[in-house]
């Protein structure tokens, strides 16, 4: 993994660097050609980042250290993750608890990822002025989280298929939705190892609703 990850540091590193000016003026060509290789070590990075956690997980097999975490908590850091690349795309972030302060055992580091990883897709998947909505429902000792949006929505027959690692519905080198296709599968392995299991609902054109539930460790005030 470092052998992925500091070249590209150092990309990312002096691409910043031309970007605020550090190296001197700019041209407005030469501008726009650096956000576009900005946007591109993004990406790159974050697919970087994917792989790595993908592979470290088929190896070693995903372990958790596990928390009591107030759920509010785990859902605040996740929006405040997706905040801006859902005003970047248009697209309303909400939020929606109905109970009172719970907690619940988790690793906070993957869990939120996990969850991040679920309403970037949202966000992705739904057109400009569509909504992605985080909730969390208490059901006798259980709570269940949901990532709700308003976007394209998955075929029936096709649900099966997006937890499969590199598998996209839409695999064309014309796809208009960038990704590698190992977010889900990252996803539904770290919910397994949490002892729980993803749940979708999907209707083409309206909109999806991925699922989960986690048992309440203890009830505050
Ligand atoms: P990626 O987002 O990198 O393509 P994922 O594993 O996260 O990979 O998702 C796999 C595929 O599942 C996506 O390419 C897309 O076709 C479909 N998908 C995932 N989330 C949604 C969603 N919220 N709405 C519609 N399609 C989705």
């Amino acid at each position: 993994s470092h052998e992925l990850r500091t070249p590209l540091a150092q990309i990312k590193g002096y691409v910043e660097l031309f970007a605020d000016k550090s190296l001197g003026d700019l041209s407005e060509e030469q501008s726009s050609a650096i956000s576009v290789m900005q946007r591109a070590t993004d990406r790159l990075a974050s697919l970087i980042e994917d792989l790595i956690e993908f592979s470290t997980a088929s190896r070693e097999g995903i372990t958790l250290h596990l928390e009591a975490l107030p759920i509010s908590k785990l859902i605040g850091e996740v929006i405040d993750r997706s905040r801006e690349k859902a005003e970047k795309a248009g697209c309303e972030l909400r939020m929606e608890i109905n109970h009172d302060q719970l907690h619940v055992q988790v690793d906070r580091e993957r869990l939120s990822w996990a969850m991040v990883q679920l309403v970037d897709n949202g966000i992705k998947f739904t057109p400009d002025g569509g909504t992605v909505s985080l909730e969390s429902y208490l059901e006798n000792s259980t709570v269940e989280i949901r990532v709700v949006d308003t976007g394209i929505g998955i075929p029936q027959d096709k649900v099966g298929e997006i937890f499969e690692p590199f598998h996209q519905l839409d695999d064309a080198p014309t796809r208009r939705y960038g990704g590698t296709g190992l977010g889900l599968a990252l996803v539904k392995a770290i919910l397994e190892a949490h002892g729980t299991e993803i749940q979708v609902a999907s209707k083409e054109g309206e909109g999806s609703c991925f699922s989960f539930t986690l048992p309440v460790r203890e009830r505050t005030a």
